[in-house]
């Protein structure tokens, strides 16, 4: 991937990446973990714009400006509940992903930065998840070679860890 897939450890809302991805509930109404820091750190003109949205699918996506963000945009994805692995979970975890980088080709953007989607509050195996993240990732980069840069943003040393074994095994 010639260095343009990045894994750091830090916060989603700090990123300088033309967009970050929130791990938004189908509402886009704001929640906690990842969403709530990423509302209060946008501020109000965030909400706003999410009200005019309609709310969000499962696996699908939806921009938004970055307002106070160093991001100038913000793609919020609605990730799945985990409810065991036989409910379409890790098809609509990928759809999240897919669906996040192909809004960013869409507008033209270079650089994204992904939290790591259902693996809060949403209960999807972390180890599980990051397969998913990398595999969607490899594909879209192979396919738009001119797509600079994905930053995984890891908050904890554990998920850190699982995405560096994750692209080493590759
Ligand atoms: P979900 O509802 O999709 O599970 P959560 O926000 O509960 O979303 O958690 C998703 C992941 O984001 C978790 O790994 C959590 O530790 C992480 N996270 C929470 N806050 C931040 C942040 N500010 N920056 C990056 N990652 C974060």
């Amino acid at each position: 991937m010639n260095g343009r897939i990045k894994i750091i450890k830090g916060d989603i809302t700090q990123q300088i990446t033309d967009a970050i991805v929130n791990a938004a509930n189908r509402t886009l109404l704001g929640g906690g973990g990842v969403d709530g820091a990423i509302h209060r750190a946008a501020g109000r003109g965030l909400l706003l714009e999410c009200m005019t949205l309609n709310g969000c699918e499962t696996g699908k996506a939806k921009i938004t400006k970055g307002y106070n963000l160093k991001a100038k945009y913000v793609i919020h994805t609605v990730g799945p509940v985990w409810n065991g692995g036989n409910r379409g979970e890790e098809k609509l975890l990928a759809g999240c992903y897919h669906h996040s980088l192909n809004t960013a080709l869409e507008h033209n953007l270079e650089s994204i930065s992904f939290p790591a989607i259902s693996t809060g509050v949403y209960g999807y195996p972390p180890e599980k998840a990051v397969k998913v993240a990398v595999s969607e990732t490899v594909k879209f980069l192979n396919a738009n070679p001119d797509f600079k840069e994905v930053v995984f943003v890891c908050f904890d040393d554990h998920t850190y860890k699982l995405y560096e074994a994750e692209m080493a095994s590759r």
